[in-house]
């Protein structure tokens, strides 16, 4: 195994899985169509939608975008996403987040049919995903187990401490380890001696959004580190949690950023449309 875990080429063979069973999915009729939520003009939704939009054309899939202006427009979404949830063409609704302000997100995420829930984020996929249940769950969490499988690094049994508690990658992150057989530490801004938690993790996971805040000292010689923070940088590129060059000396292997877990995270939201299409099959 390198000690670069190449995020790029798992998303390729990721990618390749993907249109071959789309390919196969046509054959049966169905075209797999996902709709795309965009609330208000978040410029990093705005791109990642870009990104969606433009993985669905390569992977033979169709998409369609509605665009709202703000929390003005609730009533609006609601109503649009009722009748999305009805439409058997669409088997995916994907809502950018995060939402503006103003707006009440619980009511929209809850809105959309648990069946359809592109990223995993209705509270009946989250109990799903706590209780190792079938359902569909969200994709960045889903890429650090993904890049950790495919690279053949084993979960069970391992030490697994998370950085990061945040709703949309460490809390799903948390019972995806434990899923896993993982023992599992998480922390958080109040952990006291961070460090002392980072030192004993076998597989290290950070989440946190503060630019190369996992130095050489917190790694355990020999332990895998994923990082799935993207941070800019003053020079306007992007950065990822770890310090990398440095952590690199240390660490058994590190994902980068980018080219890390960030490469994976479209291509599993459209494994997660073809996850809606099985789940809409067996209750059908
Ligand atoms: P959140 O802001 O929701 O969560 C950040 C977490 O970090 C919180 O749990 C917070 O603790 C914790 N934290 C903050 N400061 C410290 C500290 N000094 N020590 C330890 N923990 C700390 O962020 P997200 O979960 O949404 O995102 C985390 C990172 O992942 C961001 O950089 C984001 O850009 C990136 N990301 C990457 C994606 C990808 O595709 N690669 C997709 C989504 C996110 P507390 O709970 O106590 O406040």
């Amino acid at each position: 195994m390198s000690k670069i875990i190449d995020g790029k080429s798992v998303a390729a063979a990721v990618r390749e899985e993907i249109k071959a069973e789309m390919a196969g999915l046509k054959e049966e009729g169905i075209t797999p169509k996902m709709a795309i939520i965009m609330i208000g003009d978040d410029p990093a939704s705005a791109f990642y939608s870009r990104s969606i939009e433009k993985a669905c054309i390569n992977a033979g899939a169709l998409s369609e975008k509605f665009s709202f202006n703000g929390a003005g427009d609730e009533e609006e979404v609601v109503a649009v996403l009722q009748k999305l949830n009805k439409d058997s063409s669409v088997h995916g609704i994907m809502i950018m987040l995060p939402l503006p302000r103003g707006i009440n997100k619980q009511r929209i995420l809850e809105a959309v049919s648990p069946l359809k829930d592109l990223d995993g984020v209705h509270p009946l996929n989250r109990a799903y995903n706590l209780s190792n249940n079938e359902g569909l769950f969200p994709s960045t969490p889903q890429s650090c187990i993904e890049i950790l499988r495919r690279n053949g690094i084993s979960i069970e049994g391992k030490h697994a401490v998370l950085v990061g508690r945040g709703e949309s990658v460490g809390k799903p992150l948390i019972y995806m380890m434990l899923n896993q057989n993982a023992t599992v530490t998480v922390c958080h801004s109040k952990t006291s001696d961070l460090a002392h938690h980072t030192r004993q993790a076998d597989i290290l996971i950070a989440a946190v959004g503060k630019p190369k805040m996992i130095t050489a000292e917190m790694v355990k010689p020999g332990a895998v580190v994923v990082d799935v923070g993207i941070n800019e940088t003053e020079d306007g590129g992007l950065c990822g949690d770890v310090d990398f060059e440095n952590v690199l000396a240390v660490a058994g292997a590190v994902t980068p950023v980018p080219g890390g877990v960030g490469s994976l995270t479209t291509a599993l939201i459209l494994k997660n449309l073809l996850k809606a299409i099985e789940l809409g099959k067996k209750i059908s």
